[in-house]
């Protein structure tokens, strides 16, 4: 089963994949925690990336593409996949279209979380993010068992450089101007589906199974 979750930032794209993932077995492919994780150690391509992301732009295209393309083409991803956080821009949708097209593969479903911008701010400023192992907390929704500790790994719990209010405003208006127009490009695809976002995270999950089925 492969999977594209899109949504705005901090619609719960991360949460969603996370539970799909484990689920169904498949692994969870994020971008961002790709970026992250080069970012903590220190490599070249981490360097680069953070210059985009702390100030809420894009990466580019040509820094992002050939890593999700390779990392699909990975054994543990032969029977499928949940991409969080890829693709966020047409140009990089069609790359991967063009590359599942020369292996016959398609997406088989597109997951569109929606949650107004009114929602968003709340939920960007109360995330808390272990950089160790890519789990994500809320103070309020989701809290871990022990303040400003992951659960996962027990490693200590960030608020994210770029989930401060100033860098959510120009994030959400990259998502309207480069990622919403994802969600034709899938529905041209017959492949997007839509969730009610603002639902708890297990509701929310429950929507997901019930479209994903078994
Ligand atoms: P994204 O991956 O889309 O950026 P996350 O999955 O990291 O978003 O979720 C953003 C924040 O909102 C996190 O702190 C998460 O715990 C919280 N969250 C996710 N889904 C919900 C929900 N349905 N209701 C309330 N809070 C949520
Ligand atoms: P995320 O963890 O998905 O919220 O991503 C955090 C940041 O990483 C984004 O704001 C971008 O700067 C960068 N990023 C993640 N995925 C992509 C992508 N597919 N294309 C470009 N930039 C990305």
């Amino acid at each position: 089963m492969k999977i594209v979750m899109l949504g705005a930032p901090g619609a719960g794209k991360g949460t969603q994949a996370k539970q799909i993932a484990d689920t169904y077995g498949i692994p969870h492919i994020s971008t961002g925690d790709i970026f992250r994780a080069n970012i903590k150690n220190g490599t070249e391509l981490g360097r680069k990336a953070k210059e985009y992301m702390d100030k809420g732009l894009l990466v580019p295209d040509e820094l992002t593409c050939d890593l999700v393309v390779d990392r699909i083409s990975q054994p543990d991803a032969e029977k499928g996949y949940v991409l969080d956080g890829f693709p966020r821009t047409i140009p990089q949708a069609e790359a991967l279209t063009n590359a599942l097209e020369a292996r016959h593969e398609k997406i088989d479903y597109a997951i569109d979380i929606e949650v107004p911008d009114e929602n968003i701010i709340r939920r960007m400023s109360g995330r808390r993010a272990c950089l160790t192992c890519g789990a994500t907390f809320h103070t309020e929704f989701a809290p871990p068992k022990v303040e400003g500790v992951c659960d996962v790994c027990g490693d200590k719990l960030v608020l994210r450089e770029d989930d401060k209010p100033e860098t959510v405003a120009n994030r959400l208006s990259v998502y309207h101007e480069q990622t919403q127009p994802l969600i034709d490009y899938y529905t041209g695809k017959g492949v997007l589906v839509e969730v009610d976002g603002t639902l708890d995270i297990d509701v929310v999950f429950e929507k997901i199974r019930e479209i994903l089925g078994a």
